[in-house]
């Protein structure tokens, strides 16, 4: 019978998103103490090790190679080895690879531990001065049409702050996209470098930012303030009837009840609906 004691832990370990001094003892602990560190880039990795006058092998570990790759670690998992998987920034499973190792782990039965640290969305979100009190992580926009489209509509119908995450050379073409959703009563906080040397948040509203700021350059992170037009009620009522009906499947009700819930919400008789479902 296999010896669950000697299988390894994998550590997903947040590293700095600028400042070499955005990580903590626990994080530098480990990197000291594990036998293996997979890197997204390791020539990067080895800079961070090299300030922390830490000495260790380095694997490289990118989307692109993440399926053999994770292969290999899963194997020195089993034999024992402890592993801290790290990014080029921030942290793992962020924007970042990381998730599909860490499923496979679940599976498993390996242990993960994560070591908090540096994120790019919670510190933007924290200092943009949009409420914090519930937002919604879109990372990256998508550059396909259609899901573009998708996610600019569900921007444009939250009401809870919105966080997406942007490459400098995109920005120009995400702010137009974003002034054709938003109306200028939406706030909007364009966080840029944080940690580094020309950090700055920069608040307004689209327009401010549509004219001023599309040459910007750096990381950027956009905070997007909630449409507080839009109710539970009615942005539900913007769904059509099947996204109506499965967000209710998604919760566990029965068929008679979400019919009666959908007709709750739209106010029309529940036989109106209960015709669409037979
Ligand atoms: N895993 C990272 C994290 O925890 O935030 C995110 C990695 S993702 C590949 C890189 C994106 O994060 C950048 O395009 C930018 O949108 C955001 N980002 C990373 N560092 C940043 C910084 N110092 N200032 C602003 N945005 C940053």
């Amino acid at each position: 019978m296999e010896d669950k004691n000697r299988i390894g832990t994998l550590y997903i370990v947040a590293t700095p998103i600028g400042n070499l001094e955005d990580i903590t003892l626990r994080a530098i602990r480990i990197l000291k103490e594990v036998d293996l560190i997979a890197a997204e880039d390791t020539r990067h990795t080895l800079k961070l090790l090299n300030h922390l006058e830490i000495s260790k092998p380095l694997i490289s570990y990118h989307r692109h190679n993440e399926e053999v790759k994770s292969d290999i670690l899963i194997e020195k998992l089993q034999q024992g080895s402890n592993i801290a998987l790290v990014s080029d920034a921030g942290t793992p499973g962020i924007c970042d690879t990381g998730e599909e190792i860490i499923k496979r782990c679940i599976n498993l039965d390996i242990n993960i531990i994560p070591i908090p640290g540096a994120c790019a969305m919670i510190n933007s979100l924290i200092c943009s001065g949009i409420s914090t009190k519930e937002f919604t992580f879109l990372g990256f926009l998508p550059l396909n049409k259609k899901l573009r489209k998708d996610k600019l509509e569900e921007i444009k119908m939250s009401n809870k702050t919105v966080i997406i995450y942007e490459a400098p050379h995109k920005l120009k073409v995400t702010l137009k996209d974003l002034e054709e959703i938003l109306n200028c009563d939406r706030k909007i906080t364009l966080a840029r470098e944080i940690t580094k040397i020309h950090e700055e948040f920069i608040r307004g509203n689209i327009e401010d930012l549509v004219q001023k700021f599309q040459d910007i350059k750096g990381e950027i992170v956009l905070i997007i303030e909630g449409n507080m037009d839009v109710t539970v009620e009615n942005e539900l009522n913007n769904l059509s009837l099947d996204e109506h009906y499965k967000f209710y499947e998604r919760q566990g009700f029965s068929k008679k009840d979400i019919i009666k819930k959908i007709a709750k919400d739209r106010d029309v008789n529940k036989n109106e609906i209960y015709k669409n479902f037979v």
